[in-house]
């Protein structure tokens, strides 16, 4: 292959909202608090594509600044607090949604808390969390008892909510489909997302139906959703009290966006499916050892729904990986073999390789 042009100065990419600012909820006004987020690779994935018939792209999220999907919404989210004289934002998280909350509240100068359910967040989130200056309060319940307690210090304290119940999150994480679409040059034909608290796949939905209202693309994918089938509430169409998955990002049993999500199914003529822990993890191994993208389990679950539904053949289909493997090295390490040590000489380290 040849070089493209090397020596010439590329334009420089400054996050999601100065490039796709005609379609978010800013103005001159709004000051800009950005990571330069966004712009993340849409890469080809031939073993996966040869596995389900298919052309095969996966969005990799885990490269924003946080190593998570979570940082094109908490830019206008950030943006638009302090634009309106916040001075403290709260959350309650998985993980991820206060690793970018701390990091982009940092940015901004404003007090950032975080509500964690106690011992089921990857430790590379909450050293995020704790790194960028958040106070980080562990709640003994789980991520839908948190997000009710931050509903009610927002009705009672001057803090704004960062949740995906703001809906500048949503309206931030939609330009992950226009991303899509200027790489591809249109809309796939199908699109594969992992569904927690469901604000992802309600965002997506919105960036290709706005794209396609604005001629920008000529048709919309069919959205498939997936959840971890010990927390697939959309799935069983009830609130699931105790969720439980290894996928910690999308332990979610009572999902805000359950609507949203709903609708961009029927919409689309896709469906809200469930994958196990097994399927994840399959995929999740699959997808590092065979794909080398190092993604999280709960990112996993995309690509596990792609190969559990099966599509047609020829299909053109873009699987989010929506976070960094590096953020849960537990579940990383539980999946592999850590070899011992042998002696520092030649022919210990000869014979452990087998050579
Ligand atoms: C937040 C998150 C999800 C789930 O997204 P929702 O918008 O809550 O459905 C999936 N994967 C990762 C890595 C996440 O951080």
């Amino acid at each position: 292959m040849s070089a493209e042009a090397p020596g010439e100065r590329l334009p420089a990419w400054r996050g999601i909202i100065r490039h796709y600012g005609a379609f978010l909820p800013v103005s001159e006004a709004t000051p800009l608090v950005t990571l330069n987020e966004g712009n993340t690779p849409l890469i080809e994935a031939p073993r996966l594509s040869e596995r389900v018939g298919a052309e095969v792209f996966l969005k990799v999220e885990g490269a924003n600044p946080t190593g998570s999907f979570k940082d094109r919404g908490m830019t206008l989210a950030i943006s638009k607090a302090v634009e309106e004289g916040a001075k403290a934002v709260v959350c309650a998280s998985t993980g991820n949604t206060s690793a970018s909350a701390a990091a982009y509240a940092a940015r901004a100068g404003l007090r950032c808390a975080v509500l964690i359910p106690d011992g089921y967040i990857a430790i590379g989130k909450l050293a995020q969390a704790l790194v960028h200056g958040a106070q980080v309060v562990q709640v003994r319940g789980n991520f839908d008892e948190a997000l009710r307690i931050v509903r009610d210090l927002a009705d009672k304290a001057p803090v704004v909510v960062v949740n995906s119940v703001n809906p500048h999150r949503i309206d931030g994480q939609k330009t992950g489909a226009f991303e899509i679409v200027d790489a591809l040059g249109d809309a796939p034909e199908v699109h594969c997302i992992p569904v927690g608290n469901a604000g992802n796949i309600t965002a997506y939905w919105r960036g290709y139906c706005q794209y396609r209202e604005a001629g920008l693309a000529t048709r919309l994918p069919r959205m498939l959703g997936f959840q971890a089938a010990g927390a697939a509430p959309i799935v069983e169409g009830r609130v699931i009290d105790r969720p439980e998955t290894v996928a910690t990002a999308i332990r979610i049993g009572n999902p805000a966006s359950w609507y949203g999500a709903s609708a961009a199914a029927r919409e689309s003529g896709g469906a809200i499916a469930a994958v196990s822990d097994e399927e994840i993890l399959a995929a999740y191994r699959f997808l590092a050892a065979e794909e080398s993208v190092f993604c999280e389990p709960a990112s996993a679950a995309s690509v596990a729904g792609l190969l559990s539904v099966g599509v047609p053949t020829g299909s053109q289909v873009v699987c989010v990986l929506t976070g960094h493997g590096l953020k849960d090295p537990d579940v990383a390490i539980s999946q592999v073999q850590v070899p011992g040590a042998v002696e520092a000489a030649f022919e210990p380290v000869l014979d452990a390789l087998g050579l």
